[in-house]
């Protein structure tokens, strides 16, 4: 019967060059007839195929993760972080490999590629060491010998459900944590992505082995369409749901899981801006935005998509970014002089292309945003990134367009800057770049940006995983990674003790009998 390791990795082309099938590293075998196919954006050759679950597969995978969880929660949380531990090993040992195959199945440039595998490797440490310090409080009681404590204990079975652009570190960000709350995990990669997913729990079942007694299914990989998400969504038996995707997916999410009161994550789309004042150093200023803008061919979450540049400097930056952007080289990612690599698919060519044709109609000035990289062959996606001069902040602007689309539009003063920093239905990640302290304060205040990440002299992309990150309005208020966002993997618990002889009421309430 298959299983949901089963895969194959094939070189059959739908198009494009070949030789993205190089150097996978992962003992990805046997054979699935019908299975789901993974395509790599590079050159729209097909990496492999994988088993696809159906929604019928959905209840099983569920109990089992039950059974999971019902003996991971037996184990001491010190111990449940050295299976992290193990993970953080395997996944060092294994840098290179997994991060070439977020390449070839995301996209991304090596670089990128690697990084992603080190923020897994950083959130396992950090989760190694919360595994000693899921801390409760002691609270002074109001009644005579009496004392309160809160204690937080493992939650329940926690889906995660994960987008195409980070296809393993969110995983991993929900995961480590989850595991030494003492839960177990059931993860829905995205469709796009399925071998990266495969290959993580390959170096998961490796630790397993150096650890020793890990229950069976306690991290559960279940590749399928979307159908099957949203029947795994519907079980009740999943205490939480943790899902990384776009704001229409979230809505059905929250949706979903809100009649049965179970608890979410949701981690959706942005909408990110970045306030360059008139005091700021245009040279960090250039950097942080090309980064932001065009790393990663716009498919951050936390990418740079609107640009406010105070009208005094306008020109000048406008012009430096041209130039920083004509140099910019798309194509291969594998190549370690490319900097920006394809967009994921044909879909998500069209919409940029929609985007900017909506761009020009709303009084916009295009420059870049044309295909490039025949070479990589017709079934591959690159695009120039594109810089749009607006004349104000129009309907286009204030959607959210997966691709290297960067808006940019004047402003005259630091309140009118962070109003428009903030009329967009997302609340993602935002950014200022100013040498005032009195407006990067603003900034960050009570009056500033509305976003989940607010940062002061860089752009608004590339998070560290101490921080808790996500953000607010359209992109859904949930928190993950690192700060205090573990607490959302376990259920907290009041407790007050009476060590007296008597029985006092709360609020002097009086009740003999
Ligand atoms: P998507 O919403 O198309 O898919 C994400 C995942 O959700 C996939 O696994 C998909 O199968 C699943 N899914 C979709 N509908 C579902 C449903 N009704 N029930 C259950 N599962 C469902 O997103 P995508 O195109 O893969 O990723 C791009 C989007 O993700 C962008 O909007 C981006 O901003 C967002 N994103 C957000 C974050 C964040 O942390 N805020 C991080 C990465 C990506």
């Amino acid at each position: 019967m298959a299983t949901e390791m089963d895969s194959e990795i094939v070189n059959e082309p739908v198009g494009g060059k070949s030789g993205t099938r190089r150097a996978l590293g992962f003992d990805l075998e046997a054979g699935v007839e019908g299975g789901m196919r993974s395509i790599s954006p590079i050159d729209g050759c097909v990496l492999g195929h994988v088993h696809r679950n159906m929604p019928a597969d959905a209840a099983g995978i569920a109990a089992r993760a039950v059974m999971a969880f019902d003996a991971w929660r037996r184990v001491p949380a010190p111990q449940r972080g050295e299976l992290v531990r193990l993970l953080g090993n395997e996944l060092r040992a294994a840098k290179t490999e997994l991060g070439r195959l977020v390449s070839l199945e995301a996209g991304k440039i090596e670089q990128e590629g690697l990084g992603e595998v080190q923020e897994m490797i950083d959130i396992c440490d950090f989760a190694v060491g919360l595994s000693r310090q899921l801390y409760g409080l002691t609270i002074a009681s109001e009644r005579p010998d009496h004392k309160m404590l809160e204690t937080w204990h493992p939650l329940g079975p926690c889906l995660v459900i994960t987008a195409f652009n980070f296809p393993v570190a969110v995983w991993a960000w929900n995961a480590a944590l989850a595991l030494v709350c003492g839960n177990s995990v059931v993860w829905k990669p995205s469709e796009k992505t399925p071998l990266t997913a495969l290959a993580v729990k390959q170096l998961f079942d490796k630790a397993c082995q150096a650890f020793g007694a890990v229950p069976g299914d306690l991290v559960q990989v279940a590749n399928g369409e979307r159908e099957f998400g949203e029947t795994l969504v519907a079980d009740a038996r999943f205490a939480l749901v943790s899902a990384t995707g776009s704001t229409r997916m979230g809505r059905q999410v929250a949706a979903a899981v809100a009649p049965r009161f179970a608890r979410t994550i949701l981690e959706l789309g942005g909408n990110n801006a970045t306030i360059v004042c008139k005091t700021a150093d245009l040279e960090l200023a250039r950097r942080a935005v090309v980064f932001a803008a065009a790393g990663t061919a716009g498919q951050r979450c936390t990418s740079l998509r609107r640009l406010f540049v105070h009208e005094s400097v306008h020109d000048e930056l406008v012009a430096s970014l041209k130039a920083a952007y004509r140099q910019i080289r798309v194509g291969d990612p594998l190549d370690g002089q490319t900097l920006v690599g394809p967009l994921i698919d044909r879909a998500a060519f069209e919409r940029m292309q929609h985007a900017l044709a909506c761009a020009r109609e709303q009084g916009g000035k295009v420059t870049g945003g044309e295909r490039t990289a025949p070479e990589m062959g017709e079934h591959a996606y690159y695009v120039r990134p594109a810089l749009v001069e607006m004349p104000s902040q129009t309907a286009i602007v204030r959607e959210e367009t997966f691709a290297p689309i960067l808006y940019v539009m004047k402003f005259a003063s630091l309140d009118e800057a962070i109003a428009l920093n903030n009329a967009v239905s997302y609340g993602l990640s935002s950014s200022i770049l100013t040498h005032d302290l009195r407006e990067s304060e603003r900034f960050v205040s009570a009056l500033g940006s509305d976003c989940g990440i607010a940062n002061v002299n860089m752009g608004p992309s590339g998070a560290e995983i101490g921080g808790a990150f996500g953000g607010e309005k359209d992109t859904g208020g949930g928190r993950e990674s690192g700060s205090d966002a573990w607490k959302g993997y376990m259920r907290r618990m009041t407790t007050a003790i009476n060590y007296g002889e008597s029985l006092p009421l709360a609020q002097g309430v009086r009740f003999d009998v």
